[in-house]
């Protein structure tokens, strides 16, 4: 039998670019190619870039520097696929540059350089597709590109404007999802409450009913197929209120991430960020007051041109009074293209670097204070990870485990080391007395399988 011809996969960048890096794999897959784990055992490389921040471009452009040493024959799609020259000049030996979710360019590109088995074993490929995360969850990107002109972004050129799902499109996913195993749904967009705007919102047929492409009605929607539902990338804006009692009822999970990147008003302005008129301390407050459990996940952005010391103090008593749980922070780089490039005056880099310090300082106490007061409670644990039995459990029928509470995003959020009588599966849901907390993490014992 002919043997089917074989490529290597990079997946570079955010959880959006994985979900296309998927879509790309699936329909591989389905044409009868396999999966290299190395380039140089593979017949093709496929380097799917990320070009978002310049050092983003950077690692792209030694990922496709690795996969050309490694195997010769190498595709490149993704964010930094809008400017190819920026690849071919350095590569010119790169077979084809396709751009951010051009499925069929890069398939096409594949089947001219590789061509695919002439009978495909089509029936193989499970339903759901081909998944890159663990089994157990799964990210649902819900819209492309964004309609928002944040001045140090450059996605809306890259990827264009905002173009949302139909909701039962989403919804068809999320079942197919749930159906192959799937716990826990992370919905994923550049502006998720902005769902359906440029759809006006429209309905779709989703089981003899008529579902509206809206943020809440969708929550509502995904909340009934029985799997964790998280929503990241949400913006304030007054609409987000609406989901509250969802979160408070238990059908999506209490968590939000919430990009806020400042909360000094003259720094949001400069950056062009939307709902910056927003009075998000009290949105915050209220939120809570809805639903007392939430979670809320944010990042920030120290150093950005023009920020003061009284904007950066600003930022340091807005976190002290919104007492957020979980916090990233990133020193401002500039972006090649970016309009906030020309914004001046630049703040020097020691000057970013001490900022972040000290605002890394002033979350690691207030998320801690938060993780202490989880202590004694007992919280839902999904677990992501079964520790190889160790010494100390070997041949004791115990299991010691990682995972996350309703509370914590793989990957950007905390950890639950837990103990338990009986060895745990992964993707298995448990109930967890937490016994301790350190500054990121919690630990305890399963008391509820
Ligand atoms: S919301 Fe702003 S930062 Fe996010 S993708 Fe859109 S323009 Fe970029």
């Amino acid at each position: 039998m002919e043997r089917a011809p074989k490529v290597s996969f990079v997946s570079l960048g955010c959880p959006k670019a994985l979900v296309d890096s998927e879509r790309i794999v699936t329909r591989l897959r389905a044409e009868g190619y396999e999966l290299s784990r190395s380039h140089a055992g593979a017949d093709l490389a496929v380097v799917n870039t990320c070009g978002f921040l310049d050092s983003a471009q950077a690692e792209s452009l030694a990922a496709i520097g690795k996969a050309l040493a490694e195997n010769g024959k190498v595709i490149v799609t993704g964010c930094m696929g809008a400017e190819p020259e920026k690849i071919t000049s350095r590569y010119p030996q790169v077979l084809a540059v396709t751009g951010p979710q051009q499925y069929e360019s890069v398939v096409e590109a594949v089947h001219r350089v590789l061509p695919p088995r002439h009978d495909p074993l089509l029936d193989l490929l499970p339903p759901q597709g081909i998944k890159l995360t663990p089994r157990h969850y799964a990210y649902l990107k819900i819209s492309e590109g964004c309609n928002n002109r944040c001045s140090f972004c450059i996605i809306p050129k890259l990827r264009g404007e905002l173009r949302s799902r139909p909701a039962a499109d989403v919804l068809r996913e999320a079942e197919r999802l749930v159906a192959a195993g799937v716990k826990e749904i992370l919905v994923i967009s550049q502006d998720t409450s902005a769902y359906g705007s440029d759809l006006k919102y429209a309905a779709s047929a989703w089981k003899g009913r008529d579902v509206r492409a809206r943020f809440l009605d969708l929550a509502r929607e995904l909340g009934e197929l029985g799997a964790w539902v998280r929503l990241h990338y949400v913006y304030p804006y007054p609409h987000v209120d609406d989901v509250m009692p969802l979160m408070a009822d238990g059908k999506v999970l209490p968590y939000l991430d919430v990009p806020f990147q400042h909360a000094a008003p003259a720094v949001l302005r400069r950056m062009r960020r939307p709902a910056a008129q927003e009075k998000t301390l009290q949105r915050i407050a209220r939120w809570r007051d809805m639903c007392p459990d939430l979670t809320i996940r944010s990042t920030f952005i120290v150093g950005f041109p023009g920020e003061s010391e009284a904007d950066f103090r600003l930022l340091l008593d807005w976190l002290e009074e919104a007492e957020l749980d979980r916090v990233g922070c990133f020193r401002y780089e500039a972006v090649a293209g970016a309009r906030a490039n020309e914004l001046t005056p630049a703040v020097p880099e020691a000057m970013k670097e001490e900022r972040w310090h000290r605002l890394m300082r002033c979350q690691q106490a207030i998320s801690a204070r938060r993780l202490k007061r989880k202590i004694g409670s007992r919280q839902a644990v999904i677990v992501d990870e079964v520790a190889a039995a160790s010494r100390s459990h070997a041949g004791s029928g115990m299991g010691a485990a990682k995972g996350r509470t309703r509370g914590d995003a793989p990957d950007i959020d905390g950890t639950v080391h837990v103990t338990s009588r009986r060895p745990l599966r992964l993707g298995e849901i448990v109930t967890v007395r937490i016994e301790r907390a350190d500054e990121y993490d919690l630990h305890g014992t399963v008391v509820g399988f």
